[in-house]
């Protein structure tokens, strides 16, 4: 299906019809499949034949997402995960071995930081972690047992964004291969795999569902790569549930256009924050002020949804700001129809530390808002309670 548009593609790539000829697809809530006989079920577990035989490897509903995710991407296949972080795990344990080494942006999802971090180090796999938009720092990072370039762009909460295009060069000149989690910007928005990526890594549970409904995760990329990481999934087990496909399937439909309203929504609220006299600055990369506005607008098809601000004042002021919220939800998960708000120095990177969050721009009076669906008025309102307090 590669021919039609990426609007078109997220409503029909992957849909195969079953004896029934349903128009939506089916949900296959199966363990396992049958066959009809003892010689078929030979040829299909050498694999010989093509086929389903066991829902921790494939699923048709899995399959069915899987290929709109990959067509959406504009990548070669795709494999679906249980969470977006057994996807990351998945993609490190498919190009990895014990004694390799990684370098990644500064400022990755919380998970991501303590996998790469505390955990994989126990296992021998290690990472250096650089500035994000400091193309020379990971050049300078990457060693001869450098296997992998992780990064996340745009940054949370401060929207620092990574040049894809010139960090793919440079992996590829040092024989490196550079991993994307697009979890922010989704493919509506951005996507990594045109730009020289090679794998793309997704959390499922923001943008792609985009309605708070399920966990799920994916990994896009060519054959070659996401056979491996297929691989290491069908043994060690972290696949994705039928159902949780099938509501990821459904998100993807109407991926673009919730996009598009939200990150309208978005630039709409960082600009009235820009303007309002008891904000201190505003982090969008949407805004002209933003340092990196016009690697935004080359790789980026807009601003993004998420919106991060600091308020004239310190933590007792910010606090002050989410307390009198009525509408927008206090909680540190995005990528929904409805706005959050979250302080992240005493959330997502309250663990990290003081002196890690002072030297990652971090402050005390940071905000971050993810714009959902409602009424940006309603949104600015209830916002504007608080600040009018400060
Ligand atoms: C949420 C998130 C993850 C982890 O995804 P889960 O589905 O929660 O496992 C990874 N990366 C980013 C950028 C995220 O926001």
């Amino acid at each position: 299906m590669q021919r039609f548009d990426q609007d078109t593609l997220a409503v029909r790539a992957g849909t195969e019809r079953s004896q029934f000829n349903e128009h939506s697809e089916a949900i296959f809530l199966t363990s396992s499949f049958v066959f009809e006989s003892a010689a078929q079920a030979a040829a299909r577990f050498s694999g010989e034949e093509e086929g389903n035989v066991y829902s921790r490897f494939t699923n048709p509903t899995v399959t069915a997402m899987q290929q709109r995710l990959a067509a959406m991407e504009g990548g070669e296949a795709c494999i679906a995960t249980a969470s977006g972080m057994s996807a990351i795990l998945a993609t490190v344990m498919a190009l990895m071995n014990a004694g390799e080494h990684m370098v990644a942006s500064r400022g990755l999802f919380g998970a991501t930081q303590q996998l790469f971090g505390n955990l994989l180090p126990r296992f021998g796999i290690t990472a250096d972690f650089v500035p994000a938009s400091d193309l020379a720092a990971y050049d300078a990072a990457i060693r001869p047992e450098t296997r992998i370039i992780f990064v996340e762009t745009p940054s949370n909460p401060l929207t620092e964004l990574v040049d894809i295009k010139s960090l793919a060069e440079i992996a590829h000149q040092r024989g490196v291969k550079l991993v994307v989690d697009n979890c922010f910007c989704t493919p509506a928005l951005q996507r990594p795999l045109d730009l020289g990526a090679d794998l793309v890594v997704h959390s499922a549970t923001k943008y792609l569902d985009g309605q708070g409904r399920v966990v799920a995760g994916a990994v896009v990329g060519s054959e070659g790569d996401i056979d491996e990481v297929f691989k290491f999934l069908r043994t060690a087990g972290p696949s994705l549930s039928p159902f949780n496909a099938w509501v990821v399937l459904k998100g993807l439909e109407t991926l673009r256009i919730r996009m598009d309203a939200q990150c309208a929504a978005a630039a709409e609220l960082a600009a009235w924050l820009e303007g309002h006299e008891r904000v201190a600055r505003v982090f969008y990369p949407g805004l002209e002020s933003h340092p990196q506005h016009r690697l935004a607008q080359r790789q980026q098809r807009s601003g993004g949804a998420i919106v991060s601000f600091e308020v004239a004042g310190e933590r007792e002021q910010a606090w002050q700001v989410v307390d009198h919220c009525r509408l927008l939800s206090i909680t540190a998960n995005l990528g929904d129809t409805r706005t959050t708000i979250t302080h992240p120095a005493s959330t997502t990177h309250h663990r990290i530390g003081p002196e890690a969050r002072k030297e990652a721009g971090i402050g005390d009076g940071l905000l971050r808002v993810a714009v959902g669906l409602e009424s940006i008025e309603d949104v600015k309102e209830d916002l504007a309670r608080g600040l009018a307090l400060i």
